[in-house]
């Protein structure tokens, strides 16, 4: 994943300057009419002015689709002051203070000034408007405004965004539609004399504003509820920088919910809802606490790209289906390990290798040597040619700003054999998860690449649709069959494999989990993890497309464990909300099946529990690539003494201090205080011998070395 996405950081600011300009803009077109023009119309036999106040359109409603409003205009008022007809400008101040609720001082300030008119102060409430009225006050005036709010508060922050004061959409589709919503201002227009006093003969005119129009979603507030909960509750479970979750109606391309956390109140999408950061706030120069702003802004779903580890393997399996290179007959030999180009990659188990595996056995078991072969099968031209068509590495163009293209290879000339061998299962490529959700709902409606559908409606304000957005089909990727087959395959990861953790009894579940380190700054960042599961249900004629994302977790890291429980308790929601009825009748499935109790294999290697669980028939899987002998196991899933399924999977979590290994650095050359430092960062143990420059090193450069390995570095 990529740090603070640049170009949405550009488009807000830009956003911002634009509104910035136009007000410059308005200014400039007062001064015109009130100075320069009045030259003009003093000469006129009437010396009158003309002065006018903005009234404020009322900004159009959001609704979900099934017309829950999620974003509405609520009557405000603003005061205004005529500072030339206020008679006596102290006595004035001291009683409005009080009604205000302001410092007199800047009421006498503001309604004394050389202006024609003044705002006092804007949104005040229908009581104390209702009191300025029976006071009535010369030279006050009582506009009647509006506001944004948001019912729900912090509730699909991210699509809805936010307004500014003056009600222009700033982000979200608040933003993407704020031409619709927005509405035209009405003018207030009152004649005066040249100072400023209104004129008796002439009265005011009032031109009403016309209302902004609404929008339609394609957001189900329920669905987006459970989302939402889900979301919060596996950022705390585990301890997580960020949770998303993203759900689709594979048909359409509808976005049903897209939710993330941490997120923000777009009623005050400047202050964080945790009260630590909000005191941490508090105090940040300007320029930091823009940038924590954008932060809080972004959104992850469209605008971080991430490698997407082992989820990818449904596109290399739905790839290679399409172009015939496997078949549900086809078998892979796992070794445990596979030397390409001189590197060695490694499965997940490859202590304890897969051996024969099918595709199928291949899905489930997330072996990687299997989809080394697979997409050796398919090859460069073929694995390129489904990347761009599913989409990769261009904008799905959903209706929300800050959305990126993600990384992919610039040809298929430019995937060496070595980068084949690990896009194959998802490492070396880079997706937002708008597009992998995106693809996945191809693999899963018949292969129809859809686009991304967040706004359904338009409607006028007399409440008719004014314009309806239909799905749109980008293009076809993959047959009918290849999908079938993909979901049956997405189908036993759950029931069987890595997936099993999403299970909810009766209901046939596809899915696919994926583990990736992140990179930071271009690097692997050690210790920093993305556990995602990709899922669409039920398999049988799949509604509800879904991806999960947990950004650094703390602890258990993988897929399986982190986000896979996680769609489980939101499909166990979305089956009784959509009444979507058990498809397997569980009593007629009952086989006779050998019960095992699970062994206690915490503080064991590998290598010892391989053997422990191969005998108890039982299998295991870790999705962690980087396994050597001494990895310890510090945790299981389920734990010791549960009952299960002889042939069942059992999850280790291995220790991965011991085995973080990083690459020796060259030092030869460098000053001693330099050298020190290289290695403090990389937190290695080392012994410095002489003065002055580096002389020789062991290791040498480039060597892989491992956290204790004892560094020697001679100076002249
Ligand atoms: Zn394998």
């Amino acid at each position: 994943m990529h740090t603070p996405s640049k170009s949405s950081k550009k488009r807000l600011k830009l956003a911002l300057l634009l509104s910035a300009i136009a007000a410059i803009a308005l200014i400039f077109r007062l001064v015109h009419l009130q100075i320069i023009s009045s030259n003009e119309l003093r000469k006129g036999a009437l010396e009158q002015w003309t002065k006018s106040i903005d009234i404020k359109s009322k900004r159009g409603v959001i609704y979900d689709r099934k017309g829950k409003k999620l974003a509405v205009s609520v009557n405000a008022f603003t005061v205004w002051a005529t500072p030339a007809e206020i008679e006596n400008p102290k006595e004035t101040s001291k009683e409005l203070s009080i009604i205000l609720d302001m410092e007199e001082e800047e009421i006498y300030e503001k309604i004394t000034k050389q202006e024609r008119v003044e705002k006092l102060k804007q949104w005040i409430t229908r009581d104390e408007a209702n009191e300025l009225r029976a006071q009535n006050f010369k030279g006050i005036s009582i506009v009647d405004d509006n506001k944004r709010y948001y019912p729900n508060g912090n509730f699909a922050s991210y699509i809805l965004g936010f307004t500014d004061i003056d009600n222009n959409g700033l982000d979200g589709v608040e933003k993407t539609y704020d031409e619709y919503l927005t509405g035209v201002s009405g003018k207030w227009i009152k004649m005066t004399d040249a100072s400023n006093r209104q004129l008796p003969y002439d009265g005011e005119q009032v031109h009403d504003p016309k209302d902004g129009r609404s929008i339609m979603l394609t957001i189900d507030e329920t669905l987006q509820y459970f989302a939402e909960k889900a979301a919060q509750q596996a950022l705390v479970d585990n301890k997580a920088k960020n949770v998303s979750i993203v759900m689709m109606d594979p048909s359409t391309g509808d976005i049903l919910a897209m939710a993330a956390k941490p997120d923000f109140d777009p009623n005050n999408p400047r202050e964080p809802l945790d009260p630590k950061q909000k005191e941490e706030w508090k105090n940040l120069p300007t320029e930091e606490l823009t940038d924590k702003w954008y932060d809080l802004w972004r959104n992850f779903a469209i605008s971080d790209v991430y490698e997407p580890g082992s989820t990818f393997k449904v596109i290399t399996a739905a790839a290679a289906l399409e172009e015939g290179t496997t078949s549900s007959d086809s078998h892979y030999y796992c070794n445990g390990t596979i030397k390409v180009q001189g590197e060695t990659l490694k499965c997940a188990n490859w202590y304890n290798p897969h051996k024969d595996q099918s595709l199928r056995e291949a899905m489930n078991n997330s072996c990687n040597v299997a989809f080394v072969n697979i997409g050796r099968e398919l090859g460069q031209e073929n694995i390129y040619k489904y990347i761009k068509g599913f989409g990769f590495g261009e904008k799905t163009n959903i209706d929300l700003l800050g959305e990126q293209p993600g990384i992919i290879p610039s040809s298929a000339d430019a995937i060496k054999e070595l980068s084949l061998a690990t896009m194959s299962y998802g490492h070396g490529i880079a997706v937002t998860p708008i597009q992998l959700l995106s693809a996945v709902s191809a693999i899963s409606n018949g292969g129809n690449l859809m686009k991304p559908r967040l706004v359904k409606e338009m409607i006028n304000d007399e409440g008719d649709i004014e314009k309806s957005f239909e799905p749109e089909v980008i293009r076809k990727v993959l047959s009918k069959e290849t999908s079938d087959t993909m979901l049956s395959l997405m189908e036993t990861v759950v029931s069987d494999g890595s997936g099993s953790r999403a299970q909810v009894p009766g209901y046939k579940i596809g899915g696919k989990t994926g583990t990736a380190q992140k990179i930071i700054d271009g690097r692997y960042a050690q210790g920093k993890y993305i556990g995602s599961f990709l899922a669409v249900a039920p398999t049988d004629e799949p509604r509800i497309a879904m991806l999960v994302i947990v950004d650094e977790p703390s602890g258990q890291f993988y897929g399986g464990s982190t986000a896979a429980p996680v769609a489980q308790s939101i499909f166990e929601e979305i089956f009784n909300y959509l009444e979507i009825a058990p498809e397997i009748d569980e009593d007629s499935e009952e086989e006779i099946i050998d019960i095992v109790k699970v062994p206690d294999i915490r503080g064991k290697s590998i290598g010892e529990v391989g053997k422990i669980l191969k005998d108890l028939d039982l299998q295991y899987t870790t999705e962690y690539i980087e396994i050597t002998d001494e990895t310890k196991i510090i945790d299981q899933f389920p734990q010791p003494g549960v009952e299960v399924q002889q042939g069942s999977i059992i999850d280790l979590y291995i220790d991965m201090q011991p085995i973080d290994k990083v690459n020796m650095p060259f030092l030869r050359g460098k000053e001693k205080a330099e050298v020190i430092k290289i290695l403090d960062e990389m937190n290695l143990q080392y012994s410095l011998n002489g003065q002055g420059k580096a002389q020789s090193q062991d290791p040498l450069p480039g060597q892989e070395i491992k956290p204790d390995t004892k560094i020697v570095v001679e100076f002249e």
